[in-house]
């Protein structure tokens, strides 16, 4: 694949093969058609069209400047859709969607279409499944046996096995069941065998009710949806312990907090949110979608030092490419198109804070890491808002601002404003570490699950730390790429290996320290993967899930790290 035009590129080599593979334009016989730099003016231009509608047309020039700077320096990044589609034809660019699904097959299939269209254009869907009635009810109009969610959620996930999004990306799903649904346990061991339902992350939804009633061994009763009769009594505490066995055996379930989720619901009024998006980091109402953009903490460290004054200038210009989006934006269905334009939802977070500490010294695992963290999101949130603030001033509040809990103290352009996701491609461009995560390895072979092409990635810094210190480099990284570890390595000094820790070198306790510290001042929520070593117990992941409930976390997946079963990325969907 030769690319045509300029080729000065702004991206490592690594990023511009999975730009060449999947986010350039190409012709019809894959020959790209822009460069990166191209690709990055394209997204600007197309962005920066929406200000025309707030006036000053001699201003659009200047936002498309901007924009493209702060794409190119790659201090901020849109979510892979914007990358890919923006200037296409119906070019849809959110990454998060919730679709509803009622127990009428008519129902259930006109989501799937949805779900389909959604999907083949690089956008990721959520569901929750509990309005299905159980597995073997009896079907009235028929006389015939109910598939359930389960059943149902296997046909998504055939579904999304074909769309593979024009060979760009696969598709992604959250399906959620709540914890009194009949199927429940059924659900919970679901996806055992590893084959099952690829294409989806599972997330039972727990409620306070039930975490006290898991607290007190209580009872638990497992009810029909629709007749509200009581199916079936377990005990919560051994429900409880069979999504931690589940879940330390495969990694699925994960647990999403609905009450943590609907006390911060800022339009409750609207109706309780059951669904997030496929990772986690996005509580969205049915049909609702939701742009994310992602700030690049690793360039906002000047001589050691976070550079705050340009950490506030990219939040407030972040938001307002994001908020632009919503107006570029195509919308599949009036449904989606409504809703989505009523709330105005975006979600701006962060990627390269591990290696953000490591410029600033910092182990990942350190009381200093997590105050700084709770300390950076403040920052972000509190611009952002400022920022919503005054395009609320420019361009009106989101239509349903009389109908949140924002009304009247806080005029807002945007319901929420900050999701932490897990930037899984887009860091990869970036060329710097993802979302809040420790470093997955510092050398490692990258899969694309699309063509089976291997990358080696190394860890920069790592990499000139070597250099600058005259290390045997080929010596050292032939250690590092056998597990991605320095932990071995003894030549290095112990404050080195203390910084470059790995992801399953940090103790659950301050991956969750982490989560909670980021999630704290987020109004959407975080995904994060926490890591447990394969040593641990169902009892420990037991606890790290209960831990997660109290921290007030709006959801938790776990990862153990059983050795030949590593996954090559957390979670694995977004490669
Ligand atoms: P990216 O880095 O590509 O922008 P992320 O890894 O940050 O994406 O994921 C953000 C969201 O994008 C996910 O929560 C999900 O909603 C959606 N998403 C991720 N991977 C996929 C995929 N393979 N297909 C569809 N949507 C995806």
């Amino acid at each position: 694949m030769e690319l045509n035009g300029v080729h000065a590129s702004p991206v490592s080599d690594n990023a511009l093969q999975i730009l060449q593979e999947r986010y350039l334009l190409k012709d019809l016989l894959d020959n790209c058609l822009e460069s990166p730099g191209e690709m990055f003016m394209r997204v600007a231009k197309w962005v920066a069209k929406a200000e025309e509608k707030w006036g000053d047309l001699s201003l659009v020039k200047k936002w498309t400047m901007e924009f493209n700077n702060a794409m190119v320096s790659l201090k901020f990044l849109p979510n892979s859709p914007t990358l890919m589609n923006a200037g296409r034809k119906k070019g849809q660019l959110s990454a998060c969607f919730v679709l509803p699904v009622e127990d009428s097959l008519p129902d259930i299939f006109s989501t799937l279409k949805l779900m389909a269209m959604i999907q083949q254009k690089g956008g990721g869907t959520g569901f929750n499944f509990s309005h299905l009635r159980p597995e073997k009810a009896n079907l009235k109009n028929t006389g015939g046996w109910a598939s359930g969610p389960i059943g149902f959620m296997k046909i998504f996930d055939a579904a999304s096995g074909q769309i593979k999004q024009a060979g760009r990306r696969r598709g992604a799903n959250m399906g959620i069941l709540d914890i009194d649904h009949p199927d429940i346990e059924l659900f919970i061991s679901c996806k055992r065998n590893f084959t099952s339902l690829k294409n989806f992350n599972i997330s039972v939804g727990v409620t306070d009710k039930f975490m006290l009633a898991v607290e007190r061994k209580k009872d638990w009763f497992l009810t029909h949806p629709q007749s509200h009769e009581i199916v079936k009594t377990v005990n919560a505490s051994d429900l409880w312990r069979n999504i931690a066995q589940n879940a330390w055996d495969c990694g699925d379930p994960g647990v999403v907090f609905l009450d943590t989720i609907n006390r911060q619901n800022p339009l409750l009024s609207l109706g309780k949110i059951e669904a997030t998006n496929p990772c986690g980091e996005v509580p969205l109402l049915p049909f609702e979608a939701c742009n994310l953009g992602s700030i690049n903490l690793s360039k906002f460290v000047s001589r050691k030092k976070v550079d705050w004054e340009a950490l506030m200038k990219m939040v407030h210009l972040a938001i307002r490419f994001l908020d632009d989006i919503i107006e570029v934006n195509y919308y599949l269905q009036s449904e989606v198109k409504d809703i989505s334009l009523a709330n105005r939802k975006i979600g701006l977070g962060v990627m390269g804070w591990a290696d953000m500490l490591v410029k600033l010294n910092i182990p990942y695992d350190s009381n200093e890491a997590v105050e700084l963290a709770s300390q950076i999101m403040k920052f972000i949130r509190d611009n952002s808002r400022e920022a919503s603030t005054n395009l609320a001033k420019e361009r009106g509040c989101f239509p349903n601002w009389p109908k949140s809990n924002h009304f009247p103290h806080r005029p807002l352009r945007n319901a929420t404003l900050n999701s932490i996701a897990p930037t899984g491609s887009i860091s990869i461009i970036a060329d710097t570490s993802s979302s809040i995560e420790p470093f997955f390895a510092l050398a490692f072979q990258r899969k694309n699950v699309l063509n089976n092409h291997s990358l080696i990635s190394i860890n920069n810094q790592f990499l000139d730390f070597l250099y600058e210190n005259q290390y045997p480099v080929t010596e050292i990284l032939e250690k590092v790429l056998a597990n991605g570890s320095t932990q071995d390595v003894k030549i290095l000094p112990p404050e080195i290996r203390r910084i470059y820790k790995i992801s399953e070198e940090i103790s659950p306790e301050w991956h969750l320290k982490h989560q909670a510290a980021f999630q704290k001042y987020i109004d959407n929520a975080v995904s994060k993967t926490i890591n447990l070593p394969e040593s641990s117990t169902v009892e420990e992941v037991e606890k790290t899930f209960f831990h997660a409930w109290k921290l007030q976390t709006k959801g938790i997946t776990i990862f153990r790290n059983v050795k030949g079963m590593k996954k090559v990325i957390e979670k694995g969907i977004t490669v």
